[in-house]
């Protein structure tokens, strides 16, 4: 089978199992975990932040950061396609006893403008806007990249308005690699940031959260408080330093191989509205001959995995387990359709 229904899918190669079967270990809850340690403190360093914490899942990491950000009734500004706001479970209102005023991006990007209109006047019956949350690469804007000179208005915006900013970014060393960016500029930007291991990077398990010390240490006691304190973690924190050691700048090949693909669909009279694409995501509107749903059992057929988002639309994500000779396979399976 090819996997293209998400770089979730990936398992870990035996090079990083055998990294993750000499793991040094302890007890993590107790800081004794050497593994562990550091993953934190190398993370932290590469993005020039004080401070790490390891997690479960990007999605703990985001809630986490939430909850040390805001206090319950708050307001949230994020776009209206956030993974915070449409893919948590509601955890902003069940964590945090917060709700979102949810702005309209573009491509799951909003601009300094629409915060700054968004954040609530001081009255009494306004809930206090207290939290920015912004995601790169846009998940549900088909893997879109912010420009920098973005960030730093929303940045300076922030900064005037006295509200701290979060990065959800599950697939930030994607942006990074397609913009040639540096992980040191999210870090001076931002006052939390959320990545993933599980992602693009191939680990099984696990994201970090980083910010200031003070911030992390009380992330770390919410993290007790959510159940996501592990023992003997660092056998997961293994395949996490294997892949920021090793499967960074590979993430490019992954961007190549969504690149070719979707040159394939755009040949096709039954394929329209694919997004730009930017990074290993390929959002597309099928039509005519076939709909999202029959158009990805025809590549089931030829053991092609993909997920259809809506009656008409259908996501695919490259990775790392989908090698070239996959690609050669796909974009024939699509010429044949
Ligand atoms: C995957 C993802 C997360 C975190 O998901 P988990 O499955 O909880 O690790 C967060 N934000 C975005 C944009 C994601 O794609």
């Amino acid at each position: 089978m090819i996997d293209l229904r998400s770089d979730t899918f990936t398992k870990p190669s035996p090079e990083m199992l055998e990294a993750m079967r000499h793991a040094q270990v302890g007890d993590d809850v107790f800081g004794e975990d050497s593994t562990v340690n550091l993953l934190e403190s190398m993370t932290a360093k590469m993005f020039g932040m004080e401070a790490a914490l390891f997690c479960p899942s990007g999605t703990m990491t985001n809630q986490i950061a939430i909850k040390c950000h805001t206090n319950p009734g708050e307001e949230i500004i994020c776009d209206k396609m956030s993974h915070v706001y449409i893919y948590e479970g509601g955890g902003i209102a069940f964590n945090s006893g917060c709700q979102v005023k949810a702005i309209e991006g573009s491509r799951g990007k909003i601009k300094a403008e629409q915060i700054i209109e968004n954040i609530n006047p001081i009255d009494i019956h306004r809930p206090t806007t207290t939290l920015v949350s912004i995601e790169n690469t846009a998940n549900r804007g088909g893997g879109s990249c912010y420009d920098l000179e973005d960030l730093i208005e929303i940045k300076n915006a922030c900064i005037k308005h006295q509200l701290p900013l979060h990065l959800d970014g599950a697939r930030l060393w994607n942006a990074i690699v397609y913009k040639k960016h540096t992980p040191i500029q999210f870090g001076e930007i931002f006052d939390s940031i959320s990545v993933c291991l599980s992602k693009g990077l191939g680990a099984p398990v696990g994201s970090l959260l980083l910010g200031k010390t003070t911030f992390i240490q009380k992330a770390r006691r919410i993290r007790k408080v959510m159940g996501g304190g592990m023992r003997q973690a660092g056998y997961l924190a293994a395949a996490g330093i294997y892949a920021i050691e090793n499967n960074i700048e590979r993430l490019s090949d992954d961007h190549k191989h969504a690149k070719m693909v979707g040159i394939a669909l755009q040949k096709k009279d039954f394929i329209s509205n694919i997004l730009p694409i930017e990074t290993n995501m390929i959002i597309f509107e099928v039509s005519g001959k076939y709909t999202a749903s029959s158009f990805a059992d025809y590549l089931k057929g030829h053991q092609i995995l993909c997920i259809p988002i809506s009656a008409n639309q259908i996501r695919m994500v490259t990775h790392l387990d989908v090698t070239g000779d996959m690609v050669d396979k796909i974009l024939h399976c699509i010429d044949l359709a």
